[in-house]
């Protein structure tokens, strides 16, 4: 097992990755109030992870209630949520029963939100079952449900007291799912750790693979790439926006297709390549720079290219995302692999002219 800390003085945290974690009841008591807890999953990682973790913590003499989601995107609202509360209340969990979230980032920002909320703020344990949940949702304290006007719209700023990253669980991830994590995974590269990048470029096959040691290897390093962020710049005022590589033109590529056509992980893909191309186009890139970044997606089983919106409905909805300040749209650009910048200079012309190079 690896260990990571999240350094946020008095609300630092732990983060473990390792396998067989789900049955490791002794990680998660040391960060519990009092011996109850409520766990937040879905229908399709209830039935797979459940009874395992209840297992433990019951033989631990914990107390434990459960509740199921419907599983997908589509359930990350406001009704959702309150079945959360609903079971909270009927099973009369108290402000110090700590709500533990099993599942990929929708359980993990429902749970967080409603741990958020809950008599005012209840302790938090995130368990992320999906790769991007482990290297990405589950680290940070951003949490949110969807408004019908706007993606995660509606949400807190709340830590986790404790992050528990079981890569066993990652075995039953579909595959189309795992590649969409390693969008994330590439992003932390591509951001801010040219080594990590050189090291995905001589491993990546083993990610796909599944290679134990090798997805240890990339969650760790991304956890900590994420955590590092998040300690500087916890509320986004700053550097955290770099993780928003790609993300931009990614958002517009989700809402213009209509959510659930691509994955979140794919959109950041061809996204990305946008704003490699922007960067290329401002001379900070060169070609090879190009091609490598679009080589290391493919292997993962990434698009690198974005469908044909049209450049003004991709700019129409890039205007409406959160990124937007004083009606500037802010874009994540990389001055070199391995260096991301906060870019809010760019002009339309351009910013068309990469989007245009990138779709197919
Ligand atoms: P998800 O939670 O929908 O999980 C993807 C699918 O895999 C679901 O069908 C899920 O039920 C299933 N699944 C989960 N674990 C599994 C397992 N071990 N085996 C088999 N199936 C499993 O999607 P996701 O990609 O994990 O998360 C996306 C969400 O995370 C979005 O709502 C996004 O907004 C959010 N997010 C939040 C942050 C943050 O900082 N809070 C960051 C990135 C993304
Ligand atoms: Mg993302």
């Amino acid at each position: 097992m690896r260990t990571l800390n999240v350094a946020l003085g008095d609300r630092a945290y732990p983060i473990h990755i390792g396998r067989g974690l789900l049955d490791r009841a002794d990680l998660v008591l040391p960060h519990l109030k009092t011996r109850r807890v409520a766990i937040v999953t879905n229908d399709v990682v209830g039935p797979l992870y459940l009874h395992r973790l209840c297992s433990a913590l019951e033989a631990a003499g914990v107390q434990v209630s459960a509740v199921s989601l419907p599983d997908g995107e589509a359930h990350k609202d406001w009704a959702t949520l309150n079945r959360i509360f609903d079971v909270l209340l009927a099973e009369r969990c108290e402000r110090s029963t700590t709500l533990i979230a099993l599942g990929g980032g929708v359980v993990g920002d429902m749970g967080g939100f409603a741990a958020a909320c809950y008599q005012r703020g209840m302790p938090f344990i995130q368990i992320p079952t999906t790769l991007l949940a482990q290297v990405d949702s589950s680290v940070g304290g951003k949490t949110a449900i969807n408004h019908p006007l706007g993606k995660n719209m509606i949400g807190a700023f709340y830590q986790p007291r404790l992050v528990l990253a079981d890569i066993e669980t990652l075995n039953t991830l579909p595959g189309r799912e795992l590649s969409a994590g390693l969008a994330e995974v590439i992003k932390y590269g591509l951001i801010r750790d040219a080594e990590f990048l050189g090291w995905l470029e001589g491993n990546l096959e083993r990610l796909v693979a599944r290679e134990p040691d090798a997805l240890a290897h990339a969650i760790e390093r991304s956890c900590r790439n994420k955590a590092e962020v998040v300690a500087a710049d916890e509320t986004e005022r700053g550097e955290r926006a770099l993780l928003n590589l790609g993300h931009t033109f990614g958002h517009a590529i989700e809402t213009g297709l209509g959510y659930g056509e691509w994955l979140h992980g794919e959109a950041v893909a061809a996204g990305t390549m946008m704003a490699v191309e922007l960067s290329r186009r401002l001379g900070w890139l060169s070609e090879v720079d190009v091609a490598r970044v679009a080589a290391l997606f493919e292997r993962a089983g990434l698009p690198v290219y974005g469908p044909k919106l049209g450049v003004e409905r991709y700019l129409d909805l890039m205007a409406h995302d959160k990124k937007v300040e004083a009606g500037r749209l802010r874009l994540i650009l990389l001055r070199s692999l391995g260096q991301g910048v906060i870019h809010a200079d760019a002009s339309p012309a351009e910013i068309s002219k990469a989007i245009e190079a990138r779709c197919r």
